[in-house]
C-alpha cells in the first residue's frame, strides 16, 4: 500500500528536525507514513504545492506561517485567534489549519512550578501565539522588544509592553527569549543592563532556540538559574501535530516515546 505523505515547508528547511521526529514515530507506531522536507520559496504557492505533491499533512516553519493561515479552508479557533498556522491536514480536499507551537510551548514551561508572571524578550510571530495561550491559562505576560512597531498589536490586546528605552524592571518568575537573537549569531536578546536587572530575580530562564547554548542561556547560567532551551517546545509541537496527522489514533505518551529519540541521535 502506498505511504501517506507528509512534509515540512519552510525556507530554509535543511536544518529541520521534523522529518526525523515524525519518521521515527511512524516507524515505531507502524503507521504507513513518510515525512519529507520541502524548501518553499514563494509562500503564495503553498496550497498549489501541497496538492501537487499529493500530501496529507504539513508543518510550516519560517517564513510561511501567515501564508499557511491564508491557505486554509477551515481554521481551528485558536489558530484563527492568533493568525498563525504551523500544521495543516487535508480532509476531503479541504485544508484544515492548526497552531501547535503555542500548546507545545505551554506544555514545555509547565514543568516550572509556581509561575505566575512571565517576561517575553521579543514580540514576533512566536510571541504572538504563545502570549495568547499563556494569558488564557492565567499567566501574566509582559513583553519587551527592540523595535516599537511590533508591540502595537500586543498593546492593543491589553499586554504590558516596553521597548529597551522605556523598560522599568520588575520581578518576573520566568524570563523567556522569544527572539531569534543567538540563533545564528552570538547576540543577546536585549541590552545586558536589562538582563542583569531581571535575570537575578527570576525563578528560571527559557529560550525558544534549540540545539545550541545561546548567549542568553549562558548569562542565565552564570546567575545559577535553572534553564531550558527550545527542544521540548519543538518535541511537543511535533507530537500535537502528529496527533492531528494521524487523527488521534495514538496517545501523547506513545508518540513521545518514539519522537524523542530524534533528540538523542
Ligand atoms: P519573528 O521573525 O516573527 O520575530 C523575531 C523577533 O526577534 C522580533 O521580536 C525581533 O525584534 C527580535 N529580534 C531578532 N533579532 C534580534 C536581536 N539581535 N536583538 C533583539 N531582538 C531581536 O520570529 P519568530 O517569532 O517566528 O521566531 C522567534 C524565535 O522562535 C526564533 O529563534 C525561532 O527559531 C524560535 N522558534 C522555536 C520553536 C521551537 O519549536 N523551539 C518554534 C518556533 C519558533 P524586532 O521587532 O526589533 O525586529
Amino acid at each position: 500500500m502506498a505511504k501517506t505523505l507528509f512534509a515540512i515547508f519552510g525556507n530554509p528547511v535543511s536544518h529541520s528536525k521534523s522529518p526525523l521526529m515524525h519518521n521515527l514515530a511512524f516507524q515505531g507506531l507502524s503507521y504507513n507514513g513518510c515525512y519529507a522536507r520541502f524548501r518553499l520559496e514563494e509562500g503564495e504557492k503553498l496550497k498549489e504545492t501541497f496538492f501537487t505533491l499529493g500530501l496529507k499533512g504539513i508543518n510550516i516553519t519560517v517564513p510561511h506561517k501567515e501564508h499557511a493561515y491564508q491557505a486554509c479552508d477551515v481554521l481551528d479557533p485558536f489558530a484563527k485567534k492568533v493568525g498563525a498556522v504551523n500544521t495543516i491536514v487535508e480532509k476531503e480536499g479541504k485544508l484544515y489549519g492548526y497552531n501547535t507551537d503555542a500548546p507545545g510551548f505551554l506544555k514545555a514551561i509547565s514543568e516550572f512550578d509556581d509561575v505566575k508572571t512571565v517576561l517575553f524578550l521579543g514580540a514576533g510571530g512566536t510571541a504572538q501565539s504563545t502570549s495568547s495561550i499563556l494569558r488564557d491559562e492565567g499567566y501574566k505576560v509582559t513583553l519587551i522588544n527592540r523595535s516599537e512597531g511590533r508591540l502595537e498589536k500586543f498593546k492593543e490586546s491589553g499586554f504590558d509592553t516596553y521597548t529597551f528605552e522605556n523598560f522599568e524592571p520588575n520581578v518576573y518568575d520566568l524570563v523567556i527569549n522569544m527572539t531569534s537573537a543567538g540563533l545564528e549569531d552570538e547576540s543577546l536578546p536585549a541590552p545586558k543592563e536589562i538582563l542583569d536587572a531581571v535575570i537575578p530575580e527570576a525563578k528560571a530562564c527559557v529560550d525558544v532556540i534549540y540545539g545550541k547554548e545561546t548567549p542568553f542561556l549562558k548569562l542565565a547560567k552564570s546567575y545559577r538559574k535553572p534553564v531550558k532551551d527550545g527542544s521540548d517546545m519543538l518535541l511537543y509541537q511535533g507530537i500535537i501535530a502528529f496527533e492531528y496527522f494521524t487523527e488521534q489514533q495514538f496517545t501523547f505518551n506513545e508518540i513521545r516515546s518514539y519522537m524523542q529519540k530524534a533528540f538523542i541521535l
